[in-house]
């Protein structure tokens, strides 16, 4: 027998995606490997929420594809054409896949608790007493098993967002994307909400994350993406990116980050 690679955990292929006469993503490829993390750095406007958003099939591409350890996202193989997945199909697609928002998105009504079970119960993966005991657990592994009474308003924002991280965790995703998460925060939160980001990747969960925080990325990302103008103009390990840029563009932004 012959050793096999195994699947990349996200691929990316060729993916357009334009908002009338604006191209906003222009052919951009892209592999995360099982169990790395990637860092997507760019300017305000690049297209970096845009291509989480069509990872995830919040966002149809225009032309293109992704693909989750191995299957089509949002689409199947109909002889040599594509066809769209149906609304359930791709929601049992979408569970596969943690997402983290800059502005949490968290249930005002629901406790902490409530909020990182409600998932597992709603897709009916787990029953609502296995799904708490899930949730006790996640909590503790953000460091907020103290707070499961609690509801979101009564939190800091760091709280508010390690919260989040729990409950992308609830439906065990494949990977994780995370878009912006600290930008949100005051400058005093923003270590905490790093540091359980960077407890997940230490663990071994396959991450993708936008994020300006370069010491983060150089501390902790296998792979950083370079977008600008929707393409992606420069990508590798994090020692090369950051500290010796070949291309202006990433030149130009770091100088402005750092
Ligand atoms: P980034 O996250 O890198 O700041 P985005 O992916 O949010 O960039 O946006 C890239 C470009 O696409 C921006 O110019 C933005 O205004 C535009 N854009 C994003 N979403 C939409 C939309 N739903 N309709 C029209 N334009 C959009
Ligand atoms: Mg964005």
């Amino acid at each position: 027998m012959t050793a096999q690679a195994a699947p990349a955990a996200l691929e990316v292929r060729g993916v357009h995606k334009a908002y009338g006469a604006q191209r906003v993503l222009d052919g951009v490829d892209l592999t995360v490997p099982p169990g790395q993390v990637t860092v997507i750095l760019g300017p305000s406007g690049s297209g970096k929420s845009t291509l989480l958003r069509v990872i995830n099939h919040l966002e149809r591409p225009d032309a293109g594809h992704v693909i989750l350890g191995g299957e089509l996202i949002g689409v199947r193989r109909h002889g040599d054409r594509l066809k769209e997945l149906g609304e359930r199909a791709i929601l049992r697609q979408r569970s596969r896949i943690g997402f983290v928002f800059q502005n949490f998105n968290l249930f005002p009504h629901l406790t902490v608790l409530e909020n990182v079970a409600a998932a597992p119960v709603a897709t009916g993966q787990l029953g609502r007493r296995e799904a708490q005991e899930q949730a006790r657990g996640l909590l503790d592994r953000v460091g907020l098993a103290d707070r499961a009474g609690a509801y979101p308003r009564q939190l800091s924002g760091g709280q508010q967002q390690r919260v989040a991280i729990a409950r992308a965790l609830a439906l065990r995703p494949g990977i994780v994307l995370f878009d912006e998460p600290t930008s949100a925060l005051d400058p005093e939160l923003v270590g905490e909400v790093l540091s359980v980001i960077k407890g997940l990747a230490t663990g071994g969960t396959t991450l993708v994350v936008v994020t300006h925080e370069i010491g983060f990325a150089r501390e902790v990302a296998d792979h950083v993406v370079f977008l600008d103008g929707g393409r992606i103009v420069e990508q590798g390990p994090p020692a090369v990116v950051l500290d010796h840029p070949r291309h202006p563009r990433t030149k130009e932004f770091l100088s402005r980050v750092l």
